[in-house]
């Protein structure tokens, strides 16, 4: 086999893996392992390999980096894009309109720069709202006490649909320890959400994202488990 074929393949096992760890997970919560949306965290990997996931089932893909994403969309046309990194306002204009949801709003100036974007080209931008739960100065995110506000004022913004919530959890030994993080962000959503339906949350990557299927998750952010360790 050709090296490209063995890494086609080898991708193609890992997409099957790691659903049957989501089904297994979904499973053990009573849920169904259709209300999780399994999303390639594809940054730092060639259209190859995200044509090789595409392949094998994957059907949306996260990218961190604006030029990286605007770079690989048309080589991969088709495809569900999003965009699950930190968002620069100045950059907002080049990413609205081209994915199908924004994992990252961290402030209210940059869910307005998104929403005045979008209205002006007459649409509207699907994002979520990121979380810092865990307190670290380095994660982005609104603090929880300060989501309900930065909520309520982006509720005037046309441009906006806020699905739901995001977070990043620190990185630990053991994904247990971790586990309070995914539950506090399920607990803020349905706080939140007033009785209207579940929220989108987006949580749990490749050393936690079963415990986070466990509490909850519907989109699960999955790079190095899917793709092999990553060369940074
Ligand atoms: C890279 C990344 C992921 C995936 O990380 P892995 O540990 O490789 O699964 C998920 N979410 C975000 C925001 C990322 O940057």
């Amino acid at each position: 086999m050709s090296e490209a074929k063995d890494i086609r393949e080898q991708i193609r096992v890992n997409v099957l893996d790691v659903r049957r760890r989501i089904r297994d997970a979904a499973m053990r919560a009573g849920r169904r392992e259709d209300d999780v949306i399994l999303l390639a965290a594809s940054k730092n990997r060639t259209v190859g390999e995200i044509i090789a996931a595409a392949e094998a089932g994957v059907a949306a893909f996260g990218e961190n980096r604006v030029q990286e994403m605007l770079s690989k969309m048309p080589q991969a046309a088709g495809l569900d894009w999003q965009f699950i990194g930190h968002l620069q306002r100045n950059k907002a204009r080049q990413v609205v309109g081209r994915v199908s949801l924004i994992h990252s709003v961290d402030s209210v100036r940059l869910a307005s720069e998104i929403s005045g974007r979008a209205c002006a080209a007459g649409s509207r931008q699907r994002v979520l709202f990121q979380v810092s739960l865990a307190g670290e100065e380095s994660k982005a995110g609104f603090l929880p006490g300060e989501l309900e506000g930065a909520l309520e004022e982006a509720a005037g913004l046309e441009g906006l649909v806020v699905v739901g919530l995001s977070t990043i959890a620190p990185l630990a030994d053991e994904p247990e320890e971790v586990r309070w993080v995914f539950r506090e962000l399920r607990e803020l959503a349905v706080g939140l959400g007033g009785g209207s339906g579940p929220l989108s949350l987006s949580m749990g990557m490749t050393n936690d994202f079963e415990v986070a299927v466990e509490e909850g998750s519907t989109i699960v952010r999955i790079g190095t488990a899917l793709f092999g360790p990553r060369l940074e």
